[in-house]
């Protein structure tokens, strides 16, 4: 087999002004200055007098000082059908991150045109499935006999021709709250025999595997894309149920057992809940498991004067501590966790994004190819006809 070279990742940080690693850190206009005192006018400004030709969307991720002027926030998918829902935005500014602003093309028409204000502000997890990657895995799939029993399913983190390609080979995409759903229905599609590879996300693809569909961590077997084969053997193909691809979430991997351990002694009482793209051994020492909107909703519900260790991104965790005075939230681990990419997009780049498209230019459009996009559609509509969803959110 041959490995075909990748290209470098959307963003390497603390490289200085290196256009190779560094894609997009330059705006083609003048960026203000983070210290400009008028930013929060400016801002304001820019998308009164746009009025309804601009939609801002917010991630859960999202800084503070950008989350203030979004028109709505929630998870990539929910984000995705809002801007899809609203076809009077000309529009759709992006705060979030590079296969986001893809997926929002997709679900869009094709008057909206959709603006990520900092091409940076790409996604590790995603970049570390890349479709020449995907398709060699496929090829070695084929000789050892097999592809034609397995389904290709994505996680929405992944970008568009990850989520073509599923689309192309009769698979699915999924997010943290359905996955449980997707992966039933995919073990539907070929009888007893039936695999998944599973894409970017190892551990999403392994704890739902394992914890909600009663699989084995022996069914499971990790595609390494950087080794020869994928590291495997066409033997381990063949007996592997799950093949999960060697991608994870530099963020929510950072959390290890210790965490837990060191938050029940240092928080008495504390109920601990994370988000499935931690590792395995995370998930099965925390409390409750489950997506973004899980965590939200649940510690909304929570008794006051209850105590929560969350799992997840940092700027979120800080928010639900605001948002809910009456009750203990900390973050689980005690080293800073933010997602370095969807900082990315801060004041001063929403500011130049706004002014600009107030001036009459569009400026970082996402703009997914035709073709591309079919097939992503395709494999997004499958996911929207999947099923009910997942009771645990
Ligand atoms: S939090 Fe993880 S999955 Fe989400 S954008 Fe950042 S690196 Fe990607």
């Amino acid at each position: 087999m041959t490995t075909t070279p990748v290209d470098l990742p959307l963003l390497t940080l603390g490289r200085g002004r290196d256009p190779q690693s560094e894609r997009g850190v330059d705006c083609p206009g003048d960026l203000p200055a983070a210290s400009d005192p008028g930013l929060v006018e400016r801002a304001r400004a820019a998308k009164a007098a746009l009025g309804d030709r601009v939609f801002v969307l917010g991630h859960h991720y999202q800084r503070d000082e950008v989350i203030q002027f979004a028109d709505v926030t929630g998870d990539s998918f929910k984000l995705a059908r809002e801007a899809a829902a609203r076809p009077a935005a000309e529009y759709i500014v992006f705060c979030g991150v590079h296969f986001m602003a893809e997926s929002a093309d997709i679900l869009t028409a094709d008057h909206q045109k959709v603006v990520l204000p900092d091409l940076a502000a790409g996604c590790s997890m995603a970049d570390m499935a890349r479709i020449a990657q995907v398709e060699d895995a496929w090829d070695a799939l084929e000789r050892a006999g097999v592809a034609a029993t397995t389904v290709p399913v994505t996680y929405m983190n992944s970008s568009a021709d990850i989520k073509a390609f599923c689309g192309r080979h009769g698979g699915t995409v999924c997010t943290s709250s359905n996955a449980e759903v997707a992966l039933d229905w995919a073990f539907d599609q070929h009888g007893p025999d039936t695999k998944v590879l599973f894409l970017p996300d190892q551990h999403l693809g392994r704890n739902t595997a394992v914890l909600q569909l009663g699989l084995s961590l022996e069914d499971c077997v990790v595609w390494d894309p950087l080794r020869a084969h994928g590291g495997l053997t066409p033997e381990q193909l063949a007996d592997a149920r799950m093949i999960l691809w060697k991608g994870h979430c530099s963020v929510h991997g950072r959390f290890s057992p210790d965490c837990v351990d060191e938050v029940r002694e240092r928080v008495p009482g504390v109920t601990v809940l994370v988000h499935p793209e931690c590792t395995h051994e995370v998930v099965t020492k925390a409390d409750l498991v489950g997506s973004t909107e899980f965590i939200i909703t649940t510690i909304a519900a929570a008794p006051a004067g209850s105590a929560w260790a969350v799992g997840t991104e940092l700027n979120l965790v800080q928010r639900l501590a605001t948002e809910h005075p009456d009750k203990t939230v900390v973050f689980l681990d005690r080293t800073v966790c933010y997602c370095a990419t969807m900082n990315r997009i801060d004041l001063p780049h929403l500011v130049w994004a706004l002014e600009s498209l107030v001036a009459g230019q569009e400026v970082n459009v996402i703009e997914v190819d035709p073709e591309t996009e079919h097939f992503a559609q395709v494999a997004l509509q499958q996911m929207l006809d999947l099923p009910g969803r997942s009771p645990r959110g």
